[in-house]
């Protein structure tokens, strides 16, 4: 049981009841009669890589979708992929990447994170600029409701307006309202060429720039724009020996990655130059000279491309590794981020003079990780709550892709629209009215 047992950080621990480990969606459904009927509360568990305590299983049955990880099919010509909810996200990668196609979602857990879990928490990562949340990518739903009976919405139809979206009431549910077994998600095509850069830009507001220039250059290619602050870099080159991006250090450090599906802007010219890199190069040329960009690499080859990624795909591993933490997934207008810094600048040191900040954030899309080291574990609720505050201020969200879990439920219970928390709880009495299925996650108590 002991890998049911902690979640990934390690902060939210307790034995489950037993664990359980379907093979089938029958099997679920078995399962979730029994439960239903006995009254015994059941945590889905897919990868175990949440990041908000919404698998802690104490008393519970851990129910654990690591045997159900066939790709029922794959249509290339429809762009879809047919899966059970235990598919590791890196296994749908490899699959579909023999058909030329890719599931444009990625990020640091992609070995061993779930479809399942992504759909329950609604996952993000780095390339939602172009292609969306995990919501976005899916089309149809398999679900076990809490009394065991199978909710069948696997459509493949891109327009389906037969009343209310159940679909969309699973995702982002966090396991509180049914297990997902089965997934419709999109394909999209491959990029045949990325051009990755690291910039150097002199504040938030000049890359904020350079993203809408890029995405007019090339007509919303932008795979990839995350930030990466100098105190970041400095961490990781700390933890992990590696080099730095450039020879100076810089505050603004962004991490752009373009992709091109079209052959005109991906096949070599004469010259050997690839299109879509001259397409970066020569913004960048542009944006040096008028002052926007202070520095710029770009990867000549795969392995420099990876190194670039390895940087920012360590945020977890270099921020989450020390405690105490206030860990905080928030969002913000694209325009707020510069904003949300600045105005943390100068409230952190007054609750708490000694208190440590690091970031990283998906720039492209307003999401950012900032995580606090306070001095006395006893100020962490002040610091949450001074976050709150200005992320409400900027007309923000206090939980942007990792899920409310544990962690955020008393964001929950401060923040949350009185009328929709009352509304979630209806939903929640409908389907669930013993109160079995994730009990405690999500909705504040
Ligand atoms: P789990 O941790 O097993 O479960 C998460 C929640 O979903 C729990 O509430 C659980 O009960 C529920 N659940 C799991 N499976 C099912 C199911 N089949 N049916 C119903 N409920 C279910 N997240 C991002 O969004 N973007 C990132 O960039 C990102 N980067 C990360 C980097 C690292 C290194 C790590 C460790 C985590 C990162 N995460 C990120 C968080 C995490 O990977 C995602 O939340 C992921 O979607 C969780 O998938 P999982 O299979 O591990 O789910």
């Amino acid at each position: 049981m002991a890998p049911w047992a902690s979640d990934w950080i390690g902060k939210y621990k307790g034995a489950p009841l037993c664990v359980v480990r379907p093979g089938s969606t029958e099997e679920v459904a078995r399962i979730m009669a029994q439960a239903h009927e006995t009254g015994t509360p059941v945590v889905p568990v897919g990868g175990n890589t949440g990041l908000s305590g919404g698998t802690h299983a104490e008393g519970a049955i851990a129910l654990s979708l690591d045997r159900m990880r066939t790709i029922r099919e794959i249509k290339p010509a429809a762009r879809l992929a047919i899966v059970e909810a235990g598919v590791v996200l890196e296994q749908l990668h490899e699959a579909v990447s023999e058909h030329g196609l890719s599931f444009p979602m990625t990020f640091g857990a992609k070995g061993s994170c779930t479809l399942g879990g992504m759909l329950a928490t609604n996952a993000g990562g780095s390339n939602v600029l172009r292609y969306g949340n995990t919501r976005d990518l899916c089309l149809g739903l398999e679900v076990v409701l809490p009394d065991g009976e199978v909710l069948n919405l696997m459509s493949e139809l891109h327009k389906d307006n037969t009343g209310y979206d159940l679909k969309d009431l699973f995702i982002g549910a966090e396991g509180t309202l049914g297990v997902i077994t089965g997934a419709v998600l999109k394909l999209s095509p491959t990029p045949r060429a990325f051009a990755t850069a690291m910039v150097a830009a002199p504040g938030l507001d000049e890359a904020l720039g350079l993203l809408n220039r890029l995405q007019e250059a090339t007509g919303g290619a932008v795979e990839a724009f995350e930030y990466m602050p100098g105190a970041y870099v400095d961490a990781h080159i700390a933890k992990t020996g590696a080099r730095a991006p450039f020879e100076a250090r810089h505050e603004v450090n962004i991490l752009v990655e373009i992709g091109a599906t079209a052959p005109r802007d991906a096949v070599p010219g004469p010259d050997g130059s690839i299109p879509v890199a001259a397409y970066l190069e020569e913004v960048l040329g542009e944006m040096l000279e008028q002052g926007g960009v202070l520095d710029a690499v770009i990867a000549q080859t795969d392995a420099q491309r990876a190194e670039m990624w390895a940087r920012r795909e360590a945020a977890a591993a270099v921020c989450l590794g020390r405690q105490p933490l206030v860990n905080n997934d928030i969002s913000v207008p694209l325009d707020q981020v510069g904003a949300f810094f600045t105005r943390m600048e100068s409230v952190l040191p007054r609750l708490d003079p000694g208190a440590e900040a690091l970031s990283v954030a998906h720039l492209g899309d307003g999401n950012i990780h900032y995580t606090v080291y306070p001095t006395d574990t006893a100020l962490s609720d002040t610091v949450t709550q001074a976050v709150e505050d200005v992320v409400a201020e900027l007309g923000g969200s206090f939980s942007a892709e990792h899920g409310i879990g544990l962690s955020k439920k008393p964001s929950m219970a401060r923040r949350k629209n009185p009328v929709a928390l009352r509304v979630m709880r209806q939903i929640k009495a409908a389907l669930d009215p013993k109160g079995i299925m994730n009990p405690g996650k999500v909705l504040p108590d």
